[in-house]
C-alpha cells in the first residue's frame, strides 16, 4: 500500500482536490508546493485536468515531473493532454526514460479511445503457474497495478487468452493451474475503440475494468470503471452543454477571459435569432395597440411552446446518446409527439383561454388564445423532435444547440398564430 495513505486518507484527499479547485490559482498552488510530491499528485488527479493542468505548468518544472512520476499513468496522461505541445515536450524530457516512455505511449492514443483511457499497469499471468502462485504474483503486483480484481492471462507473446477475477482464484483449489479455471471467452477493446463504446460495454456486461488489446490480440493495458465514469459524466454533460449552445469544457469554474471567448458567440447568434422574432411582430404593430392585452398573452404562448419542445428535444437527444432511439423511429415519436400535444395543447388552452376571459370578457380572445396554444404546443411536438434527428441525419451532433433552434422557432410561429388570428378576427374582438 502507499505509505502517503498513513498521513491522508482518501476521502481527505478528495476534500482537499475539492477545496483547492475552487481557490485563486495562486493560492492553489502554494498549498500544492507544501504537500509531498505522491500527494499532490493524488490531489490533481482529483481535480478537472483543465485546471490540475494549470497548476502543474506553474510549478517549478523539477517538482512537475516528480508529482508527474509518481501518479498513476492514465490520471497523469490526463492531465498532460491539457498542455501545450511544448510543454509537454519539455516535462517528458526531464523525467525518467522508462516512466517518460511509458506515458509518451499513453499520448500517443487519442484521449477519447479506449488507449487513451488505459492504464498499462495490468496484472498478466502465464497459464502454467498455479493457483496459488498466480495469488503470489498478485501480491508481489498490488502496489503498481490500475487493479488486481482481475487478472488477464496471456501467453509468452503478451497476446491475451483468458481472464481471472479475484473471486475466481480465491475460491478455487491452490494446487489448480491458471489454464484449468481461466474464463477464455474475453471480452476486450482494441486500442482505437470510440471511449462512448467502451462505456456502453461495461453498461452491458457489468465488468470492473475490460482489458485493452491490439489488433493481433496482445494485452496493451486495462481500463477501470473509474475511468469510464468520467466518461459517462462527460458525454452527458456535452450533451447538455451543446443543447444551449455552451462549449462542452465550460463550466461555473472557468476563467473569466476564457467564459467571455467561448460564451459569448453563441449568444450573439441567439441574439439574432430574437431579432428574427422582432422581425415578425413588427408588422403586427397595430393588431397590439387596438387590442393591447395581447401582447400579454404572447410570452405565455410562445413560452410555453418553448418549454414543451425542450422537453420532446431533451427526450430525444438523450435517446439517441443512448442508443434508445434510432432514425428510423422518427415516425413513431413524430405521432406520439403529435397525440400528446394534442391533450396537453387542449389542457393549456382552456387554462389559458379561461384567464384570458377572466382578465377581458372577450370570448373572441379567449378562441384565439385557445387555438394560438393548441397550435403552438403541437409544433413544439414535432420540431422538438424533427430537429434533434435532422441534425443527426445530415451528420451532426443532434444536441447542437437544438434548444436554440428549437425556442426560436417556437417563439416565431406562436407569435405568428397569436397576432395573426388576432388580425384576422381584429373586427370580432373589438365590436
Ligand atoms: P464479484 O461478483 O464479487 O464481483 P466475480 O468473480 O463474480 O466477483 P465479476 O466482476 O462479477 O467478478 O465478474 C464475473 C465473471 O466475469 C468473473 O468470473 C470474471 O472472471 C469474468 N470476467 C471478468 N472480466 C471479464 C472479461 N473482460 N471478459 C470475460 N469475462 C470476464
Ligand atoms: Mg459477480
Amino acid at each position: 500500500m502507499r505509505s502517503f495513505q498513513e498521513q491522508y486518507t482518501e476521502p481527505e484527499i478528495v476534500r482537499l482536490a475539492e477545496g483547492l479547485q475552487k481557490k485563486p490559482l495562486e493560492e492553489a498552488l502554494q498549498i500544492l508546493e507544501g504537500l509531498p510530491a505522491e500527494v499532490a499528485g493524488e490531489v490533481l488527479r482529483h481535480m478537472t485536468p483543465e485546471i490540475s493542468s494549470e497548476l502543474l505548468a506553474r510549478l517549478e518544472r523539477r517538482e512537475a515531473v516528480e508529482i508527474l512520476e509518481e501518479m498513476a499513468p492514465d490520471s497523469a496522461v490526463d492531465i498532460m493532454e491539457e498542455l501545450p505541445q511544448a510543454e509537454r515536450e519539455e516535462l517528458l524530457r526531464e523525467m525518467e526514460p522508462p516512466e517518460a516512455k511509458i506515458l509518451e505511449e499513453l499520448i500517443s492514443y487519442p484521449p477519447d479511445t479506449a488507449g487513451g483511457l488505459m492504464s498499462p499497469q495490468v496484472v498478466a499471468l502465464v497459464q502454467d503457474l498455479t493457483v496459488e502462485e498466480a495469488i503470489a504474483v498478485l501480491r508481489r503486483a498490488a502496489s503498481e497495478a490500475e487493479t488486481i480484481y482481475y487478472a488477464y492471462v496471456v501467453d509468452r507473446e503478451r497476446r491475451l487468452l483468458g481472464v481471472l477475477s479475484m473471486r475466481d482464484l480465491i475460491m478455487s483449489h491452490p494446487k489448480k493451474t491458471i489454464a484449468e479455471i481461466m474464463h477464455r471467452q474475453v471480452v476486450a477493446v482494441t486500442a482505437d475503440t470510440d471511449a462512448e463504446e467502451v462505456a456502453s460495454l461495461f453498461d452491458r456486461y457489468n465488468f470492473l475494468a475490460l482489458p485493452v488489446i491490439d489488433r493481433a490480440n496482445h494485452l496493451l493495458g486495462i481500463v477501470t470503471v473509474d475511468d469510464v465514469l468520467d466518461v459517462i459524466r462527460q458525454e452527458t454533460t456535452e450533451d447538455m452543454h451543446r443543447l444551449v449552445g455552451l462549449p462542452k469544457e465550460e463550466s461555473v469554474l472557468s476563467p473569466l477571459r476564457a467564459a467571455l471567448k467561448r460564451r459569448i458567440p453563441w449568444l450573439l447568434v441567439n441574439l439574432i435569432t430574437a431579432f428574427l422574432t422582432a422581425l415578425v411582430v413588427a408588422p403586427f404593430a397595430e393588431t397590439i395597440s387596438a387590442v393591447a392585452i395581447l401582447a400579454a398573452f404572447m410570452p405565455v404562448i410562445a413560452g410555453h411552446g418553448g418549454n414543451t419542445g425542450t422537453q420532446v428535444t431533451t427526450l430525444v437527444v438523450r435517446g439517441l446518446a443512448v442508443g434508445e432511439v434510432a432514425l428510423g423511429d422518427l415516425w413513431r415519436i413524430v405521432r406520439k409527439e403529435l397525440a400528446f400535444g394534442l391533450i396537453h395543447g387542449v389542457l393549456a388552452g382552456v387554462f389559458t383561454a379561461a384567464l384570458a376571459l377572466l382578465l377581458t370578457q372577450n370570448p373572441w380572445l379567449a378562441l384565439i388564445v385557445f387555438v394560438a396554444m393548441v397550435g403552438n404546443v403541437l409544433i413544439a411536438g414535432i420540431m422538438g423532435s424533427l430537429i434533434p434527428l435532422a441534425l443527426k441525419r445530415l451528420g451532426q451532433d443532434p444536441a447542437l444547440a437544438s434548444a436554440i433552434w428549437l425556442t426560436t422557432f417556437t417563439d416565431i410561429c406562436g407569435f405568428l398564430l397569436l397576432l395573426g388570428l388576432g388580425t384576422l378576427l381584429l373586427g370580432r374582438m373589438i365590436p
